[in-house]
C-alpha cells in the first residue's frame, strides 16, 4: 500500500467533510498563508482554521518566489484576501543546504543547472525579512499595509514575530 492509498483510505472515514463555508472561493478572513511544506507544520491547527477561511501557500522553506506573488497577485486581486501571514520555521531543510552544493548536485546528476534560486538560509528570522521585503516590494500586490513575518518553533510551538 502507498502512502496515496493511506490517504484515500483516511479521506473516506472522514466525518466532518463539509464542515465550513463552501459558498464561495474567496476567504472569509481575507488572509493568505505562505509557510514551508515541513510535515511539522500543521496550518489548520496551528491556526484553528476550518474550510473556508485562508488561502494556504506552501513551498519549500516558505519562502515567496514569483509563483507565490503569482498565487498572491490572485489571491488578492480576484479572491478578495487583504492580508498576508508568512511563517518560517526553526530547523527547517532548507537552512542544511546551500543553493551551491544543491545546484553542483542537480547538475552532477542530470546535466541541467536549475535557473531557480533554491532560496537557502542560516538564519531564518534573515529569510523571513527577505520574504516579507519581497512581498511589500511587489508591484503586483495592492495589499501590503499588513504583511508580517514570523517563526514557527517546530519543537516547542511558539509563533515569534520578526520585526
Ligand atoms: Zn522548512
Amino acid at each position: 500500500m502507498t502512502a496515496i492509498d493511506e490517504l484515500l483510505s483516511r479521506n473516506e472515514q472522514l466525518e466532518d467533510r463539509l464542515r465550513g463555508d463552501r459558498s464561495t472561493p474567496e476567504p472569509s478572513l481575507h488572509i493568505a498563508i505562505l509557510t514551508c511544506m515541513d510535515a511539522r507544520i500543521r496550518v489548520f491547527e496551528l491556526f484553528g482554521l476550518i474550510q473556508g477561511e485562508a488561502h494556504i501557500l506552501r513551498n519549500a522553506g516558505g519562502v515567496v518566489t514569483d509563483d507565490v506573488i503569482r498565487s498572491l497577485a490572485l489571491s488578492q486581486r480576484k479572491l478578495g484576501t487583504r492580508e498576508v501571514i508568512i511563517v518560517q520555521h526553526t530547523s527547517c531543510g532548507l537552512s542544511m543546504v546551500t543553493d551551491d552544493e544543491f545546484k553542483d548536485e542537480l547538475e552532477h546528476d542530470t546535466g541541467l543547472r536549475p535557473t531557480w534560486a533554491v532560496e537557502a538560509f542560516r538564519e531564518v528570522k534573515d529569510s523571513v525579512r527577505t520574504s516579507v521585503q519581497r512581498a511589500r516590494r511587489s508591484d503586483f500586490l495592492p495589499y501590503k499595509d499588513n504583511v508580517r513575518g514570523f517563526v514557527y518553533d517546530v519543537h516547542t510551538g511558539e509563533l515569534t514575530e520578526v520585526q
